[in-house]
């Protein structure tokens, strides 16, 4: 026991004295920090977190511009799986979340109106309003992908990473009965007077079972998606689906802009997965994918051609800024439409929604 203490005393004093000879050393020389020096060893050491690739593995330094902090994050892109991911998570996650960003925007009497003759068009209710909504801005992903899964008014639907749950409440006013939600960065629960219940609680305390179990933009920001899998197949009732909507890497838009593409969104997302991660995790859980959807849009295009000319997505001069700009710029953005659509068709396009079940 004594010896123990002693050898740990002696190596304390070793260490110490190692770095205050660091400290004197860099006065004079202006060595790198022993931070520094930590950071380079593990960058030599750098392996996927999702299917372990140590070799060829490429590093990116991408900056925040969804609001302009253009503060600079390191990814790593597995030679392997093709995966980019963050790596090293900050801290203090939620100083990225500002309360702009676009989940936590409530919607008033307009927009919820705009919402539900786009999201109902999605679902296959045709309306003039809900087809001109869809063309300014882009088909609702969400809608048509439930369309896609064919489920019934009363299936039991969970939305994971929902926030309030202002989809679920769209699916309320649309018919659907058997609504939950999980999000563990939301204050409190949330019951609605409409039936729809969401949960302030991670996915490991979820219990219950599911018909369709849903992530929509809510994949990319798990620091760890394998356990995640494992989770959502634990909630799959038997016959269920589940529908994966992210940005992915295995596409003509991180090829093309690397780290200017907008999807990227350093560092909300923690892994741009590729067809090859989601294979291998969806595998893991004992899950497969039996159908992937391109939806990638205009935005790919004029947003990282900003993101290039240093122009983030809040400022004024971008495209985004409303939908008057979308307007007075729509010959641009119809040509952007067409290059997206090309995309889709033939399996380039930057946004992916997988469906997936249990493996047979
Ligand atoms: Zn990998």
């Amino acid at each position: 026991m004594c010896t123990t203490v002693n050898v740990e005393t002696r190596h304390a004093k070793i260490v110490s004295g190692f770095k205050s000879a660091h400290r004197r050393a860099r006065r004079k020389r202006r060595l790198p920090k022993i931070a520094s020096v930590r950071k380079i060893l593990s960058l030599m050491r750098q392996v996927c977190k999702i299917c372990g690739n140590e070799s060829e593995n490429r590093q990116h330094m991408a900056k925040e511009m969804g609001f302009g902090l253009r503060e600079t994050f390191e990814y790593l892109e597995c030679g392997a799986c093709g995966c980019v991911q963050l790596v090293q998570i900050p801290e203090e996650m939620a100083r990225y979340y500002p309360p702009e960003y676009y989940s936590f925007q409530k919607h008033g009497r307009l927009k919820t109106f705009v919402r539900h003759k786009w999201s109902a068009f999605g679902l296959g209710r045709r309306s003039a309003l809900g087809a001109f909504f869809s063309t300014l801005f882009a088909p609702n992903g969400s809608t048509q992908a439930i369309r896609r899964a064919g489920i019934s008014n009363g299936a039991r639907i969970l939305d994971i990473g929902c926030g309030s749950g202002r989809l679920l409440l769209d699916l309320a006013y649309l018919g659907f009965t058997n609504l939950t939600g999980a999000d563990p960065f939301i204050r409190q629960d949330l019951v609605y007077d409409n039936g729809v219940k969401v949960f302030k609680r991670p996915l490991l305390e979820m219990p219950g079972q599911f018909d369709l179990i849903m992530l929509h933009h809510s994949y990319e920001h798990m620091d760890r998606p394998a356990e995640a899998m494992v989770q959502v197949k634990r909630l799959l009732s038997p016959g269920g689906q589940i529908i994966i909507r992210i940005p992915v890497a295995s596409s003509y838009a991180w090829r093309e802009y690397g780290v200017n593409w907008v999807n990227l969104d350093a560092p909300r997302h923690f892994f741009l997965h590729t067809f090859r991660s989601i294979e291998i995790l969806a595998g893991q859980a004992g899950l497969q994918v039996f159908q992937v959807v391109h939806e990638g849009n205009d935005e790919q295009f004029w947003a990282s051609e900003q993101f290039a000319r240093d122009i983030p997505s809040n400022d004024p001069r971008s495209l985004g800024a409303s939908p008057i700009k979308r307007i007075l710029h729509w010959p641009r953005i119809k040509a952007y439409k067409a290059r997206a659509a090309e995309l889709n068709r033939t399996g380039q396009g930057d946004l992916v929604c997988f469906h997936l079940r249990r493996a047979s």
